[in-house]
């Protein structure tokens, strides 16, 4: 039996919708400037234990007067233990050797502003924005257990409502009854309502009536969880597949596949996150724990490896803890010389 809940405190169904200012959503709307708050919080004083440990390689690179082996050795060994992957660190500073050796750079500040350019040029280029465009738009979040799906969708559907979106959460795994509870309280927070499922349901029923109940009421947006358990390859893909057709049986359009991965799992997270995306047509990646790892360098090899932008990344459980990744604020901050923001 699907049920619906909603916040005490939230407006009066429809009430967002009647506004024209948000509906209907035209066609491939992109998300613009976040809301202010979320946005004010610098990466660079979040990303914790990720930075720390970049700022102590970095810390003797930058002591020595002279650019030596020693500094191309401590390069490369910064960037493999921040998990870039050995590969991925190779090639970067090959990159980074051409350019010092064309440009003339003698200096190790000149070599660190050159590596920090050829991460930028690395990272950047990509979409990471999220599309809207159906009536309503879903938002699938897939991902294993644990690694922050739901929370992602917390702090998510927060601030699409506070942006004046309306929202609907679609408790998804019905596998772990807590999830659906954890969701029910990101969703009174949001002041949106949740649809869930008895425990053990059909995921794709519950996400078929959260579409439902979304259309009905002229939401914006269904933001969906699904379940994490480990599958065997064929499992997943029939699983995934089966939500996706389900969200679409109706009005509703599939814009986002959001793989959530822990950074804190480094390349292990990297081995599930290659099945979960040859299986799914994933449209970008959430990386969420990033405040408890030392390695910031996944960002890098998760884009590199599979070759689709990280859009999010999660640096604590907190509701403002989620933050849009701009490669140019990432790599500033990873080689800033001091922790102040
Ligand atoms: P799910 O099983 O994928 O839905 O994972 P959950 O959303 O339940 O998250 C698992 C745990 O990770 C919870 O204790 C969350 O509070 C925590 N968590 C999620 N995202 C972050 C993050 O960005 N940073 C930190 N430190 N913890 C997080």
């Amino acid at each position: 039996m699907l049920s619906t809940t909603s916040s005490p405190n939230r407006l009066p169904a429809g009430t967002r919708t009647t506004d024209p200012t948000f509906s209907p959503v035209p066609a491939r709307v992109r998300i613009g400037t976040p809301p202010v708050a979320f946005r004010a919080m610098g990466l660079r004083s979040r990303l914790g234990r990720a930075r720390d440990a970049w700022s102590s390689h970095l810390a003797t690179i930058r002591a020595s007067e002279v650019v030596d082996d020693r500094i191309w050795q401590e390069l490369g060994d910064a960037l493999i233990l921040a998990d870039v992957g050995v590969a991925t660190a190779d090639e970067l500073l090959d990159e980074v050797r051409q350019r010092v050796g064309r440009e003339g750079v003698d200096d190790v500040d000149g070599v660190l502003g050159i590596l920090k350019s050829v991460l930028v040029d690395r990272l950047g280029g990509a979409d990471r924005s999220l599309a809207l465009g159906g009536s309503p738009s879903v938002w699938l979040f897939v991902g294993v257990n644990g690694v922050g799906k739901t929370t992602t969708i917390g702090k998510l559907g927060g601030r699409e409502a506070d942006a004046g979106r309306h929202v609907v959460f679609a408790a998804g795994d019905t596998f772990r009854a807590a999830a659906a509870d954890q969701l029910a309280m990101w969703a009174d927070r949001a002041g949106a309502p949740v649809v869930r499922g008895a425990e053990g349901a059909d995921p794709s029923s519950v996400v078929f009536d959260a579409v439902e109940h979304a259309a009905a009421r002229g939401a914006d947006l269904v933001l969906a969880d699904t379940a994490g358990r480990v599958h065997t390859k064929s499992n997943l893909m029939d699983e995934l597949a089966k939500v996706r057709r389900v969200a679409e049986k109706g009005s509703g359009t599939v814009t986002e596949t959001l793989l959530v991965i822990d950074a804190t799992t480094g390349q292990n997270g990297l081995i599930q996150a290659r099945q979960f995306a040859e299986v799914a047509a994933v449209t970008g990646i959430v990386l969420t724990k990033l405040d408890g790892s030392a390695r910031g360098g996944i960002v890098v090899a998760v884009q590199e490896d599979l070759g689709i932008p990280v859009k999010l990344v999660g640096v604590g459980e907190g509701a403002d803890d989620l933050v849009e990744f701009d490669p140019v604020d990432f790599v500033d901050a990873l080689f800033a010389v001091d922790v102040t923001a």
